[in-house]
Formats: structure tokens, sequence, C-alpha cells
């Protein structure tokens, strides 16, 4: 349902949660975020409000200058904590979050199985980062592996995926709205502006079929089969 990202040389944390209270407008039922801390990723998810997700973190430390965090509005299995996003490979080695609805999730999730994957949730979302896991596994690196595993979906999306131990963020969108906001060396991935706007007003649309890889050094737009392709940065115009 609404979707976050952050990566550059603040930390992450905040950057999230106030993303995530900027996005609560279009309801949902759970809340999450997965922060890199340069020793795995750490995720915190829950059934509920923003707040209960705030309050279940508590005194944890999650530090980290790269993240995702979602709001979910289930259409795959009920609103638990277990269901609730961000998604991993069940090492933590990847973490994804996605808007809209995987068609082909049943498929790709046996043909996991059948290659040793375990699942923890009743999600279609859950097989992308095991995908994206499974093309690691092959040897290709993060961003093929990112692209491979986005060429298997069906259905409509946005996905935001992280790899531990990398400063990226990769994103693809088909069906779903995705938004990249700049300002200097931070930057910012939504489904809406408005989880970004008290950031940045600087903003690049991804279209349908886009592939965006961002890190500290900026963004590179291409598409699915890596082909570069240019996007402009405009200034957004919003009254909230
Ligand atoms: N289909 C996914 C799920 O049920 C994503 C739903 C959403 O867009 O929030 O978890």
């Amino acid at each position: 349902c609404g979707i976050i990202g952050h990566v550059g040389t603040d930390d992450a944390l905040d950057t999230l949660l106030t993303g995530l209270e900027n996005l609560e407008y279009r309801g949902y039922d759970s809340a999450g975020i997965a922060v890199q801390n340069g020793s795995g990723i750490a995720v915190q998810k829950r059934s509920g409000k923003v707040e209960e997700l705030k309050s279940s973190i508590g005194e944890r430390h999650i530090e980290g200058n790269v993240g995702i965090g979602h709001t979910r509005w289930s259409t795959h299995g009920p609103p638990t904590d277990e269901n609730a996003h961000p998604h991993t490979d069940g090492t933590e080695d990847v973490a994804v979050v996605h808007n809209g609805i995987i068609e082909n999730y049943a498929g790709l999730k046996t043909w996991l199985r059948e290659r040793g994957h375990t699942f923890t949730s009743d999600t279609d979302t859950e097989v992308i980062p095991h995908l994206i896991q499974y093309y690691l596994d092959e040897g290709m690196e993060s961003e093929a592996a990112f692209r491979r595993a986005i060429d298997e979906l069906e259905g409509s999306y946005a996905v935001t995926a992280m790899v531990d131990g990398e400063h990226v963020l990769y994103a693809a969108r088909k069906g779903s709205p995705l938004v990249v906001g700049v300002e200097d060396d931070e930057f910012f991935l939504a489904s809406d502006v408005p989880a970004f706007l008290e950031y940045t007003d600087t903003v690049a649309y991804l279209e349908d079929g886009d592939v965006a890889i961002i890190d500290v050094e900026g963004v590179e737009f291409t598409d699915l089969a890596g082909e570069s392709i240019s996007r402009e940065l405009e200034t957004v115009e919003w009254d909230p």
C-alpha cells in the first residue's frame, strides 16, 4: 500500500518512520521497516498502526543509513506480524517491500520450495526476496539478481529491495507508482510524494517497466533489460 525508502549519509530510521506516518492517510493494516547496519539487516514489523510499530522498536538500536519501510493493505494473507512487510529470504540477506499483487506467486513458491526455500508468511510478496536470493546463490551480482527476479513476476507491483552489506536500493515498478526524491546526498523513494515532501521536492517518477538503482552517488534509471534510460528531475508543486 505505502512504500518509503532512504539511502544517504543520515540515519534511515527517523526518515522511514516519518514517511510511514505521512502515508497513514492511505489506510493500512500493518507497518514495518528494515534498516542496514553493516552487520545484517534489522527488521521490525507489526500488524496495527505505525504507533504500535514505534513502541515495538522501543529501545532497540536500529542504526544504518539504508532502509525501507511499508504500510500494508493485505491482499494475500491476513494482517499478522509475519505477513507484514518488509519480507526477507529468511537469512535476512535480502529485504523487500511491495505494493500490488504477484499473480504467479503460487507457482514461484512451489518452484522455490523444490529448491530448498522455506516460507514464513502467506503473502505473495515473500517470493520476491527468495527469488533474489536464489539468483545471488547462482553467482549473480545483486543488480542482475534483482532484474532477473523482477522479470519473473506477473501482476502489478512497486518493489523496493536491499541486499545486506550494500548501500544501495533497488526499485522497480509495473502498474503501481514509485517516485525518487533527491536532496544533496540524501535519496528517498516512495509510493507517493507526500511521504518525503518535508525532506525534498525534487523528484523523478518511475514509469512502468523502469528499474532504479539508488546509492549515495546518485540514481540510475534503466529498463528491465538494463539499458540506460533518462528520467528528468522535476520540482513538484504540492498543496498539502
Ligand atoms: N499483496 C501484498 C500483500 O498482501 C501487498 C499488499 C499492499 O499493496 O500493501 O502483502
